[in-house]
Order: C-alpha cells, then structure tokens, then sequence
C-alpha cells in the first residue's frame, strides 16, 4: 500500500510506539486529513512534525480570530482552491491550480474577515450576499515566504465557492473569475468522483469539497426556515435573530430554538458507514458481494449506513446478514476513509464468522446485491496482484480475466489485503 504514490504515508505511521509494534502500522488511507490538533494541547506536540494525512494543519482555533484571517487572506503566500458547482479548479486532471488573492479579490472583499462573529450576526442583512470562503488551514512545510502567526508559520490555504449566484454583483464577478481562468486553459474538472490527485491535494479537495457542499445545503435553518450566516470561517452556520431586510418591512424573525444559547449554530455533518471485509470461519475465505452497477468479475467488500442508535459493530453484522445472509461474530476497526461526496465517513472493519453453519449466503433479505461470494484467498491475492483499477478502468496487462477489485486508493482495497494477510491482528515486529 506505501508504495503507491497516491495513498498518503505522513510520517506518524513509521513512529514506533507500544500499540504500532501491537496492532501493526495505521492504515491512512486516501481523502484523509486527520485534525490531529483539534482538541489536543498542541504545546504536546513538536509543531514541525504535523503527523496528518494532509499537509494542512487546520488550526481550528483560530477560525474565529479576525486579526490571523484577514492577515491569511491577502498573504502573498496563500493559496485558494477554487470550485465551481463543486468541479475544482485544475491545471490538469491530476493537478488542483492555486489561486492568490488578486485573482480572486472581486469576489472576496479585503475587509471579509474584519468584524467580529458577533457584529456579524448582529448586522445581518439576507439582501447581502456573499462567495462561500472556507479557511481550511496552513501548510507549514511553506515556511519559507509564508505567514508567521504566534508559534504557527506557513502558507494560508482557502477553499472559495466561485459558482455564479447570489447577488448579481456577486453574480457577474463571479464569471469574470471563471472566464479569466478558462482563458489561461484551466479548467473545472467535471467527474462524479475524483480519485486523481496526489493524495495531498485529494485531502485538501476533499476538505473544500464537503464544507463548500454543507454550506449550499444549509443556506435556510433547518428549524425556522430563515436565511442563515456563514460564520467561523465557513465550518458553522448562525441562525442569526435579527435580519435588516425584515426591518426595514416592520418584520422581525420568528423565535427560533437554535438560538437559545450563545452557541445558536448548525455545524457541518458527517455521515457514517460502514465498510467491511469478511473472513470466513476458517480464515482461508473472504466473502466480497457485486451490485448491478459493476462491470464483469468486479467484487468488493460490503458496505452500508450506520442507523441512528446504532454501533458500529452492530451496524457491520446487521448489513452483512441484510446483504448476504451471513451471521458474523467478531468485529474489528480497521481504519477509516473520509468521502466527500457528499458527507461520508466510511469506517473500515474486519470481520469475521465463527460457524461454518453461519457462512451460508442469502441474497433473500435485501435485494441490494446482484451476487456475493466466498472466494478462496489465493484468488483474491491474484486479483490483488493483477486486477485491480479504478471502476470504468481496464486492469493491468497482467490481468489474465478472473477475479477483478478495487485500486489502493479505495479503502475496500486496503481492507481486502489487511483482512489477507492478519496485518491487522499484531505487527510482524511485534515482540509479544
Ligand atoms: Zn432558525
């Protein structure tokens, strides 16, 4: 999996600690940007070793620091992804192009980060409308030239809605920004899912990607039905309790229960599934399923939504009897994959079934499957070795027409192998 130039490897999976040379090394698989220092004392940790799957250090704290975002936001070294309809602005299909401010500075007034939350909020006017801009946090490997802020320095990265809408002010400047772009032969890459950047820039999109999406889709309280604000950098969103535009017609903003408390905010959701690899009780068989959608020989794990009340355990062992009839024991966390598309969190497990009698397959239950099958192991290292590619791509030239899965980047791939070869139980170092 580490030698794949598009699965991330930051450094904290090599650090040996008692629980790596236990459980073996994390899997950190693609999309991943972990917020390491997210309600962690950072002073616990040396800043130059930032130990995510992204290169961004989101510094959650300081989203709601005016001073630090106005200072980001005309830096010379920032860098803003740009997307359009969500499609990101890119040199070419593997490459994310980076945006400075004057490039973008129609659509982002200098002074967008100078009033406070909550001026912001107290001033509302839903007349007044403006580009979503998300602060997605620092890159501190660009030191050099980048913006120095109390014990943090590197380059300032953003992530800035340019699809035309809102006001028509808002509107023209936005396809001025897209038609000067085109221009220079960049592009917005259309694809129902990109799986074709580094895996730096894949954990940057998908970042940008999913705060951009929660926040079109939440533009209205889910509760009064009002105009909601953009607040904290574009990760919360007010329900705020005064609006000018109903002022100034006599009107005001009904009662609304998100507002009771000073923290009167929607936060941005994430969406949990599962995902799981099966082993038979024997350990020599793995049980993957195909849906209708698949081309020929395609299989991979089975996956599913969490329910409400539910536990992840739980959730593996319903899907699986659901999906294909089988009755499992044992469930392990393997590793997780964040998919943007829009909200998911994929929570990989391995699993396994402890009877015979318990591996008899049903596709009865839920119609979801077109097959699943215990396929032996060595077809599946086969299929490892020579069948795998992205989905509406050809396998390798070694393919040889039997069993085909899913590329590393998928976190079904990483699922597969760990499930094969027990790297997950205890490390091969592991001096138990
Ligand atoms: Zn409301």
């Amino acid at each position: 999996m580490t030698n794949s130039p598009q699965i991330p490897t930051p450094a904290h999976i090599l650090a040996d600690s008692m629980l790596s040379r236990h459980f073996g090394r994390e899997t950190v698989n693609y999309f991943s940007s972990e917020d390491l220092f997210c309600g962690i004392n950072v002073f616990l940790f040396d800043i130059q070793l930032t130990l995510t799957g992204s290169p961004l250090n989101r510094l959650s704290f300081l989203r709601s620091e005016h001073s630090f975002l106005s200072a980001a936001l005309k830096h010379p070294s920032t860098h803003f992804v740009l997307l359009k309809d969500l499609a990101p602005l890119t040199k070419s299909p593997s490459e994310l192009y980076y945006a400075k401010y004057d490039e973008v500075r129609k659509l982002v007034p200098e002074d967008a980060f100078d009033k406070s939350e909550e001026e912001m909020i107290k001033q509302f006017d839903s007349r007044k409308t403006n580009a979503q801009l998300i602060f997605l946090g620092l890159d501190e490997t660009k030191k050099q030239g980048g913006l120095a802020w109390k014990i943090y320095t590197g380059a300032p990265y953003f992530a800035l809605d340019v699809t035309p809408k809102g006001s028509e002010e808002q509107q023209t400047h936005a396809k001025d920004i897209i038609s000067t772009m085109e221009a220079q032969g960049l592009s917005f890459y259309q694809s129902r899912v990109v799986m074709t950047f580094s895996a730096d820039e894949a954990a940057i999109y998908a970042q940008a990607r999913a705060l951009i999406d929660w926040n079109t889709r939440n533009t209205f309280c889910g509760t009064c039905g009002h105009p909601t604000l953009s607040v904290n950098s574009g990760t919360k969103r007010a329900c705020p309790p005064t609006d000018a535009a109903l002022a100034e017609e006599g009107k005001a903003r009904p009662d609304c229960n998100t507002r009771t408390t000073l923290s009167n905010l929607s936060f941005p959701r994430t969406d949990p599934t599962i995902i799981v690899a099966v082993l038979s009780a024997d350990s020599k068989r793995l049980l993957l399923g195909r849906s209708k959608r698949f081309p020929p020989k395609w299989y991979s794990t089975l996956a599913g939504f969490i329910e409400p009340a539910e536990s992840v355990e739980d959730a593996v062992r319903r899907e699986v009897w659901e999906e294909a009839g089988v009755t499992l024991s044992r469930v392990v966390i393997h590793s997780s994959q964040p998919w943007p598309y829009p909200a998911n969190l994929m929570i990989g497990a391995i699993a396994q079934v402890s009877d015979p009698e318990h591996e008899k397959i049903s596709l009865l239950h839920d119609p979801e499957l077109e097959d699943a099958k215990w396929f032996e192991i060595e077809e599946v290292e086969e299929a490892l070795r020579i069948g795998t590619s992205p989905l509406g791509e050809k396998a390798g030239p070694e393919y040889k027409g039997g069993l085909r899965l899913p590329p590393p980047t998928a976190i079904a791939h990483q699922l597969i192998k760990a499930a094969i070869t027990g790297d997950f139980i205890y490390s091969k170092d592991s001096k138990m």
